[in-house]
Parts: C-alpha cells; sequence; structure tokens
C-alpha cells in the first residue's frame, strides 16, 4: 500500500523510503527491532567468550537424548544450542562460514561480531541510523584489511626447508585444546598428514586423502598417523599371520560359497552316498575358488560377504590371508587406495586386477577382542589416516575437531604463507590503523569507525580476561608499545611466559583467516544491522 510511503532524504541528500507503520501489528521492528536482536546476538557471543584463547575454558553440552560433548569449538558449541532467535542463528551460521572456509578461528569471529553489534548499539543510541552504521564499518574493515596486508609476513614452508615452522603453527592452534597435553604429538601428526597429501605446485591439500579414524581406549598419545588406509576389520581366522608383506588383494564381491546345486526342487539327501556326491561337490567348487585365487597370484582375499567355517580353513590351509564382511564403502575405498579392481566372479580374476600394498597388519587394541587392519604402503593413492585414540568417545570426538582444526592451519599456510601475529596482536594493529583513520573523517563515518576500533579491542581484551589479566590495563599497555614501537607482532601474554612479543612465541594466523574473520564479522553486523524487521511466516501478524 504505497500511500502509506513517503519518500524522504537524508542529510547526505540521498533519497530513501519511509513506509508507515500500520499500527495495529504487535512485531517489534524499526530500532526496537534491530536493537532486539542485538541484544539476542550478545546472549549467544557472551558463551563463546570465555573459550576463547589458550586459556579459554571447555564446555560441557548435553544434547535432548543425554550424549555429552566437552568442547571449546566456539563452531561446536554452537552449533549444539538449541537456538529459537533467528538472529542467534545468524550466529551459528557464521561461525560455520568460518568453519568451512579457513577451518579455525571460529570462536574469534562470533566474539567479533558481536563486539561490533554492541558497538553498532551505543551508536544507534546516540542516533546513527543503522545502515550508516553499516557502511561506516565497511570502510573501516576495508582499512583494517590493508593493514592486515600490510603487517603480514612471509614464514618460509617449502618441502625442503624444515617444516618446524608449520610444526609450530600447528601447535599454536592446538595451544587451546583438551589436546594440549598432547600437543606435540598432535603437532606433528598434523603436519605429517598435509605434508603427504600437499600438493606444492597448486598450492593446495585434498581434504579427501586424510581420513580421520578413531577407537577409544588407550590414550590421546597413542594416536597415530597411518600412511595407508585402517578397515575395522580383522583377519578371518585367528591363526593366520598377523602381518603380511607385499600384498597382492583379490577384492571380491561374490560370496565364497559353492553355488547351490542346479535342482529346481529341493534337495532331498536320503542315503550316506548321496551325501558323499553333494560334499564333493563343495569342496570341488571351494578348491576351484581357492585356485582362481591363487592363479592370479593373489595373497590375500578381501570379501565383500561372510565364509562359513570350511572355506576359512581352506583359506588359512592354502596360505591365503582373507579378510570378510568389508562394508561397500569400504571396499571401494581399499580398491582405489590399492589400484584394484573390484571382481564380481571368480572366473574374472586376473593379476592386473588385484590390488597392491606393502604391508597389512592387524592392530589389536590392549586387552579388548578389537582389532583393526592396517593397510600401509598402497599403490596409488597418498592417503593417510589419522587414527585417534582416548580414553572417552567425548576425548576422541574433542580430538578430532582439534586435529582438524591445526590440519586446517597447516593448510592454510600452504595456500597461502603470509602470516600476522596473535594474541590479539593483528586486530591490535588494525584497531590502531582504524582510529587513525577515524581522526581524517568529517562525516559520520568517524563515529563508525572509532567504534570499529573499539570492537577489535575486544579480541585482546577477552584474551586478557580469559587469562587472569586485567583486560583495559592490559590493553593500555599494549596500546602504548605497539604506538612506541611502531610494531605489529605484539599481543597478550596468555600463557604468562613473560613476552608479549608474538613473533618470538611463534603465536601466528594465517592471514587469510584473520582476514576471513573480519569480512564475516563485519558482513554479519551489516546484515543484522539492515533488518528491521522479522516477520516469521505462518504466524499471525495481527
Ligand atoms: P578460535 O576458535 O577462534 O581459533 P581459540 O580458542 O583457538 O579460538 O583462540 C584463538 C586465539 O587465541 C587467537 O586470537 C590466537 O592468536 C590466540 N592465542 C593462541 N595461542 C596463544 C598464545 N600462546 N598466546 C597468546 N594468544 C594465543
Amino acid at each position: 500500500d504505497m500511500s502509506n510511503a513517503i519518500v524522504a532524504q537524508d542529510e547526505m541528500g540521498r533519497p530513501f523510503i519511509i513506509v508507515r507503520d500500520q499500527g495495529k501489528k504487535q512485531r517489534k521492528h524499526g530500532l526496537e527491532a534491530t536493537k532486539s536482536h542485538i541484544l539476542a546476538a550478545r546472549s549467544v557471543a557472551s558463551i563463546v567468550k570465555s573459550s576463547l584463547g589458550p586459556r579459554g575454558l571447555d564446555k560441557i553440552l548435553i544434547s535432548q537424548d543425554g550424549d555429552i560433548t566437552i568442547t571449546n569449538d566456539g563452531a561446536t558449541i554452537l552449533s549444539q544450542m538449541d537456538l529459537d532467535n533467528e538472529i542467534a542463528k545468524l550466529l551459528v551460521e557464521l561461525s560455520k562460514s568460518q568453519d568451512d572456509e579457513i577451518g579455525d578461528g571460529t570462536t574469534g569471529v562470533v566474539v567479533l561480531a558481536s563486539a561490533m553489534l554492541d558497538q553498532a548499539l551505543e551508536l544507534i543510541d546516540k542516533g546513527i541510523h543503522p545502515i550508516k552504521i553499516a557502511n561506516g564499518f565497511d570502510e573501516a574493515c576495508k582499512i583494517a584489511c590493508a593493514q592486515l596486508d600490510q603487517v603480514a609476513e612471509e614464514i618460509d614452508i617449502s618441502k625442503e626447508s624444515t617444516d618446524e615452522n608449520l610444526l609450530k603453527s600447528a601447535k599454536t592452534a592446538l595451544g587451546s585444546k583438551i589436546v594440549s597435553k598432547a600437543h606435540e604429538h598432535f603437532a606433528q601428526m598434523a603436519v605429517d598428514a598435509v605434508l603427504s597429501v600437499a600438493d606444492f605446485e597448486r598450492k593446495d591439500v585434498d581434504f579427501e586423502l586424510i581420513k580421520m579414524e578413531s577407537k577409544v581406549g588407550g590414550a590421546l598419545e597413542n594416536s597415530s598417523l597411518i600412511k595407508g588406509v585402517l578397515l575395522d576389520k580383522d583377519f578371518s581366522h585367528p591363526q593366520m599371520d598377523k602381518e603380511v608383506r607385499d600384498c597382492k588383494i583379490a577384492i571380491l564381491t561374490c560370496p565364497f560359497e559353492p553355488p547351490k546345486p542346479k535342482t529346481k526342487h529341493k534337495l532331498d539327501i536320503s542315503s550316506v552316498a548321496e551325501f558323499e556326491v553333494l560334499q564333493k561337490y563343495e569342496q570341488e567348487k571351494f578348491q576351484e575358488m581357492i585356485d582362481c585365487v591363487k592363479n592370479a597370484g593373489a595373497n590375500i582375499v578381501a570379501c565383500q560377504w561372510g565364509f562359513d567355517d570350511e572355506a576359512n580353513h581352506l583359506l588359512l590351509s592354502n596360505n591365503l590371508n582373507a579378510i570378510r564382511w568389508i562394508g561397500g564403502a569400504e571396499l571401494e575405498l581399499l580398491a582405489i587406495a590399492t589400484n584394484g579392481r573390484i571382481v564380481p566372479r571368480f572366473e574374472d580374476l586376473t593379476p592386473e586386477k588385484l590390488g597392491h600394498a606393502g604391508t597389512i597388519k592387524e592392530l589389536e587394541f590392549g586387552t579388548t577382542r578389537d582389532r583393526m587392519l592396517v593397510i600401509e604402503d598402497c599403490s596409488n593413492t597418498k592417503a593417510v589416516t589419522c587414527f585417534i585414540r582416548g580414553s572417552n568417545e567425548m576425548i576422541v570426538a574433542e580430538g578430532i575437531r582439534a586435529l582438524h582444526d591445526s590440519i586446517c592451519v597447516v593448510r592454510n599456510l600452504i595456500r597461502d604463507n603470509r602470516v600476522v601475529y596473535g594474541g590479539g596482536a593483528a586486530e591490535l594493529t588494525c584497531s590502531l590503523a582504524v582510529s587513525e583513520a577515524a581522526d581524517k573523517q568529517v562525516g559520520i563515518d568517524q563515529y563508525a569507525f572509532r567504534a570499529f576500533a573499539n570492537a577489535l579491542d575486544t579480541i585482546p581484551m577477552t584474551l586478557a580476561e580469559n587469562s587472569g589479566l586485567d583486560p583495559i590495563e592490559s590493553l593500555s599497555a599494549l596500546k602504548a608499545k605497539h604506538s612506541l614501537e611502531k610494531a605489529s607482532n605484539l599481543g597478550v601474554d596468555c600463557l604468562g611466559l613473560g613476552s608479549n612479543d608474538m613473533k618470538e612465541l611463534f603465536v601466528i594466523d594465517p592471514l587469510i583467516g584473520k582476514k576471513q574473520q573480519l569480512l564475516l564479522a563485519t558482513q554479519l553486523t551489516r546484515m543484522i544491522l539492515k533488518i528491521n524487521d522479522v516477520i516469521i511466516s505462518g504466524k499471525d501478524e495481527f
């Protein structure tokens, strides 16, 4: 109904449309709506805020059916919260986007976005229009990103050089996680995993080639990287060799059992002689199958189906190690990794169709009857498997998340080896750059810029607070030092190591990750500021 709409002009002469309120509606809109959105976002952010940084606290999440998760990963915390507020859900999406693109910095991005929203709220209270704030934040974000580009430094990560730098970065990423006790070990695993599949020419890492497997039991330190694939299976007979070298694998989808004798009717055996005929028939058929396998040159039989004791025994006495009941997906993985073909009939077996692997060995786990097969030195792929152990399911799950994060950091550095310094150092230098730019602004943007700089300050302040330091004291000391030394590597000494030099402590963040945080947080803030009405479909509006 356009009769309710009037066109007005703002003080810059730009036109905008005001749609007059219909008066009866109960729902919130306009500034009231924007404000309530910000408050909703703030309440979500306050939950993850205390888990930021190496001294951040873990959270226990209990799902409706009682499953327990212990984590300090922002994306995980948010994804498991049962939120019914639409704006709060946007924050969840925000940390998910950071997770998908970068894989690390998921807590930071939410803390930053909520700080920006808080700052925006103050400006709204001063009477500045949300769109103006959003535009000012956009400009400020550009300045911050330019500053990041300027202070970023390259670290040497070429394959030839030592992977020291990668290792240190992976360690930093793990510093705040449950696994910090085993972080040397996990960092090494992350680096080894990435390096064994990385393509340095294309500067990329194919995550498909890094598999995660886990088994509850043992300690985190018992986790290991397997240069190959892992099957959650064992050899079919306990007397088979526990380790086979130079494996040639027949990968079969046909059952290891003799075809039923071709009679249309029920098979009636009424005499011993008839039984013996049948038995002989079965034995011959079994022998034919074994011959097919042997003639093709295989020493391992991998079957999608099961087989009975007799077949099992025959395999054993023919020196063939066998694996049975391999699931379809695992069978495919095995075929791809060993460069073998999946064969549907024994007659089709030929030497060319066999898969090849250096060794297949059975892993045993303590006193449990659990066993797994490790298939190493596979002929085709560079695929590796990170095998995570831990004393309970929660630890294992957090171990996988932590390893994933540090693998992401290493991958990001291979994609782009420019880094900025952590511990809030990068945010501080951006904050100072944006503040400096604010002084030169004549318009309303000056306020937006200052507010943006304040929002950036929240990161070092939160890190300080979470480490038991006085946030304001730490911030002002750091700022003074920053401007004095014109340095960009001064951050919060979260671990109390007696130094603010993040370069020296090697607390780094990949440039692309830090930039992504700024961009995503600014984008989200802009989006929320532009929403001034929430209409929930299906609900009565009057
Ligand atoms: P996120 O999920 O955002 O990665 P983290 O809990 O991993 O959150 O915390 C990351 C923040 O902690 C980054 O700002 C990083 O620079 C900082 N940080 C990590 N290790 C240290 C350290 N040893 N000293 C100071 N700051 C650190």
